[in-house]
């Protein structure tokens, strides 16, 4: 198992080698995008490490305007790669979260949507089917375009258009369908790999997830699909609920033990491959978990390869076809700082014949979505969009790559906003649309 015991209770803050560490030094300030947003120290890194160790030592209470600059921290994590004592950030604010904030809240609306969705809705992937529908019928039925063009939300609060304005769009029935069970590998194999369906990607990038199990089969892999669809707990951790992070976790594992060995856990959603890889340290001491199946969850995380870092190590086959596009590439914060993957995609889009790779400004920097931010935070998801929009539009790209579904979601909405002749897309579809 990699890395240090999980933080789990104050006491383990206050102990923990690297996790209050902060030597004030300032170096994480110009990383972090709310810190540039608002300018506040209750809003940067080092701000956010003094408010959790006051927390920790009993020193502060959890009041409103503690829990609004803990609140808009993205847990981006674009804080740690540039702090050099090393502090687990990102695990720090999962902690604090569920130490602190969570006991706090007061019931507002907010409150009462973070609840329901990392409780009772994204841990249960079956029933986000039926409110895609209403999504689906509240889009289709022209009702969303008459509100927006009529600016009718914006009387009942910016924050609700701003939310509305961020909105997936919903694809019709048959593009919600589950994923086939297996997909044959193509010519030579070179392996047999599982790969994760998720929980929100079936019903709203559904055409990403088959794009991904395609494109893997024409390389070569044998992919296999669990019967059984769970969550894998990203979003549930990442907003403190760590135990229903950490059932998800086992009910993951459970289900793809049923696929027998595999050579790699395959996943294409940046968020749900960081949570993934760190299943041993979740599960390790949880409350509740037996030794055996800490153990699976350590083996399984092992396993667990970000599509990208799959095909970078196995070398990527030549697709027979082309995709003329200049992409720009911007890097999802959970795979970039949470797992540190930045090289890999960009030499997938690279591998593509007829794709022009172009720079992109500031492309660590976080879009805004970071997990159920935009539902939460839409006014502030909106500021740090457009600043990102504003650094696209100067590429003079054609197609903006990225590889995680909050991301794609983020970008497409903000695009279409814009009416910017932009495809938002995964890199592994780029690869998918030069092999067949
Ligand atoms: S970079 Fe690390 S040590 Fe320096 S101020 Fe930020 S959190 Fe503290
Ligand atoms: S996780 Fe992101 S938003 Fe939060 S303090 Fe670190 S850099 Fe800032």
């Amino acid at each position: 198992m990699s890395g240090p015991t999980r933080l789990r209770t104050a006491a383990d803050l206050l102990a923990a080698e690297k996790s209050l560490d902060c030597v004030h030094c300032g170096l994480c300030l110009p990383a972090c995008p709310t810190y540039e947003l608002f300018g506040r120290e209750g809003t940067s890194p080092r701000g956010r490490v003094y408010l959790l160790r006051g927390l920790a030592e009993g020193e502060i209470e959890p009041t409103e305007k503690v829990r609004e600059d803990l609140d808009l921290c993205l847990v981006c994590r674009a804080c740690e790669p540039v702090c050099p004592s090393g502090v687990r950030f990102g695990e720090m604010m999962e902690l604090g979260r569920s130490e602190w904030l969570e006991p706090a809240r007061r019931g507002t609306m907010k409150d009462r949507m973070r609840r329901l969705a990392v409780r009772h809705l994204l841990p249960k992937p079956s029933r986000l089917g039926p409110l895609a529908a209403l999504l689906r019928l509240y889009q289709a039925s022209g009702l969303q375009s008459l509100l927006r063009r009529y600016g009718v939300l914006k009387y009942v609060s910016s924050e609700l258009a701003a939310r509305d304005a961020l909105l997936p769009r919903v694809p019709g029935f048959a593009k919600r369908r589950r994923l086939r069970r297996f997909f044959p590998a193509v010519g030579e194999r070179r392996g047999r790999v599982a790969m994760l369906e998720g929980c929100v990607m079936p019903v709203v990038l559904g055409d990403t997830n088959r794009a991904c199990a395609s494109a893997l089969a024409a390389q070569g892999f044998d992919v296999l699909v669990p019967e059984r669809r769970t969550c894998c707990g990203a979003l549930s951790a990442h907003f403190g609920a760590l135990d229903a992070a950490t059932a998800a976790a086992l009910e993951t594992v459970r289900a793809f033990a049923a696929l027998g060995p595999v050579d790699a856990v395959v996943v294409d959603s940046a968020g749900c491959g960081s949570v993934m890889k760190d299943y041993g340290r979740l599960t390790e001491e949880a409350k509740g978990v037996s030794a055996d199946d800490a153990r699976a969850a350590a083996a399984f995380a092992d396993k667990v390869k970000d599509v990208s870092e799959l095909l970078d190590e196995a070398g990527v086959r030549p697709p027979a076809g082309r995709v003329e596009a200049r992409v720009a590439y911007a890097d999802a914060c959970h795979l970039a700082h949470a797992q540190g993957v930045t090289a890999p995609p960009r030499r997938l889009l690279e591998a593509i014949p007829g794709v022009e790779l172009v720079p992109l400004p500031n492309a660590d920097r976080c879009c805004g979505a970071a997990g159920l931010y935009n539902a939460l935070q839409p006014l502030e998801s909106t500021m740090l969009l457009e600043r990102k929009l504003d650094d696209l539009e100067g590429t003079g790209a054609t197609v903006l790559a990225t590889a995680n579904p909050g991301c794609l979601l983020q970008y497409r909405a903000g695009i279409e906003r814009r009416g910017l002749p932009i495809e938002v897309v995964h890199p592994i579809e780029l690869l998918a649309r030069a092999s067949t």
